[in-house]
């Protein structure tokens, strides 16, 4: 594929009954000069193929410099320190196994491991969990209100001497509580046992059931479930995306904006800077108190991005029943690819209403938490496409269910923002939609990352070829 070409518009397809995936690439290369396949899903069987990085990736995305805020307003640059660390410092917190990795390891039974030269060697075991907060401020404030992401970076070590990096995210509220979780509750769940990514997925969720189901718990859950598959990775020498089973070497990519309080004039610039990159596929907010604002907004972006641009909305829950019928029945001629959460997530029988007043396809997910969920709003068919949040769901290992269950009902997979991580799973998952390229504010927009990713997000494509692991290392 030649570096300028594009994907095909998502919007090209026929969008009759389930939306058309986007614009996967399957392994093994579209014809040279041709659009992407739509609406392919990736073969059954593509290859796990380490090393096969797509030959045409863009360069890595580098990392803006600096600016994040230690949570609680700490001078230093470093971290928030651990409860009973020292200040400025990553010590080991409450949980890191006493005694270190052979005190842990004694803990796992090992049969006929006490005579002969043959012993097996004691199996390598989780020996601490390390914790700490960052604050990246926003370039712009998300709707005028939201003006930091904050990352919850946890540091899985096992007997080895081995590390695996995981993360929660939150624009919002939550990141003590998690980081508390992490602290207090995980490790009794973690230490001496392997360090397996889908076993302890299932001890850790049901260590922290007392917490409740999805929400902080999950946030958790998360951290843990990545640093562990990028443990698992790294063990395997592997790139994360060969680790878990690479199905294309790219994926298309949108602009996505939080643009709701931009006036139409800042909205159409941010709209014109994706085009003018490269997007084929652009998303804006709609839900404004006034819907003649929505239509006037939607309808000069439909001007300035054409008939050959995929134009997606987002409400983020805004509307009420009657009032997401009126206003997609005043957007639909606008040709919207999807209408996001035009009302309450958890209400599926709202949509179900809803699906009976319209012909736009459904995006959900970003606030549906856990794996349930998402099966309960496939079943209802009212998932046209599944945005799942790899962090909200409690990690890679549910997001992959959530992937394979949406599979099976020939619903694609958008994962919500994330970019750098969420283009890795995107180019796994067996259907795969678009990936999220948020507006300055990918890990590396926010300088988090202390170097390159190798996920690059480029002329409307998303691609990865990172170290082994998922690359992601948190300055
Ligand atoms: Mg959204």
């Amino acid at each position: 594929m030649p570096p300028d070409a594009h994907p095909a518009p998502p919007g090209d397809t026929v969008r009759s009954g389930n939306p058309t995936p986007g614009d996967a690439v399957p392994l093994g290369g579209p014809t040279p000069g041709a659009a992407p396949p739509l609406g392919g899903a990736a073969p059954a069987d593509a290859a796990r193929s380490a090393g096969l990085a797509s030959a045409d990736a863009p360069p890595s995305a580098v990392s803006a410099s600096g600016g994040a805020v230690p949570l609680g307003g700490a001078a230093s640059g470093d971290a928030a320190p651990s409860a009973g660390s020292a200040p400025g410092t990553d010590a080991p917190l409450a949980g890191a196994a006493p005694g270190g990795a052979e005190a842990a390891a004694d803990r796992v039974p090992t049969p006929g491991a006490t005579t002969g030269p043959a012993a097996p060697a004691a199996p390598v075991v989780i020996t601490g969990l390390e914790t700490r907060v960052r604050r990246y401020p926003l370039h712009r404030a998300w709707d005028g209100g939201v003006d930091v992401n904050t990352l919850v970076i946890t540091r899985v070590t096992t007997s080895d001497g081995r590390t695996g990096t995981g993360f929660a995210w939150t624009p919002r509220v939550g990141a003590g509580a998690v980081r508390a979780l992490l602290d207090d509750d995980c490790p009794a769940a973690l230490v001496g046992r392997t360090p397996d990514p889908a076993p302890r997925w299932a001890d850790l969720t049901a260590h922290l059931a007392d917490a409740g189901a999805g929400g902080l718990a999950a946030m958790a859950v998360a951290a843990v479930d990545i640093a562990l598959w990028d443990l698992a990775a790294r063990r395997a020498g592997a790139p994360l995306v060969d680790h878990i089973g690479r199905r294309r070497d790219r994926v298309a990519a949108y602009g996505s904006g939080v643009n709701l309080d931009y006036p139409l004039e800042d909205l159409l610039g941010q709209v014109r800077g994706w085009l003018d990159a490269g997007h084929r596929a652009v998303k804006i907010k709609v839900g404004s108190a006034d819907l003649d604002r929505d239509v006037r907004r939607v309808a000069a972006v439909r001007r300035l991005a054409g008939p050959g641009t995929a134009l997606m909305l987002d409400a983020n829950q805004r509307w009420d029943l009657p009032a997401a019928r009126r206003a997609l029945a005043a957007l639909e001629r606008f040709d919207p690819y999807w209408i996001e959460e035009p009302l309450p997530a958890a209400d599926l029988d709202a949509y179900v209403r809803l699906r009976r007043a319209t012909g736009v396809p459904f995006a959900v997910g970003e606030n549906l938490r856990t794996v349930g969920a998402f099966r309960a709003a496939i079943d209802a068919g009212v998932c046209d496409i599944a945005q799942p949040n790899a962090v909200r769901v409690g990690g890679i290992t549910p997001f992959l269910r959530i992937a394979d269950l949406a599979a099976e009902a020939s619903v694609p997979v958008a994962p919500h923002l994330l970019p750098e991580l969420s283009a890795q799973l995107a180019l796994c998952v067996p259907r795969a939609a678009m990936v999220e390229d948020i507006d300055r504010a990918s890990f590396a927009a926010l300088g988090a990352l202390e170097h390159p990713s190798g996920v690059a997000l480029h002329a409307g494509w998303a691609a990865a070829a990172t170290p082994p692991g998922h690359g992601l290392t948190f300055a």
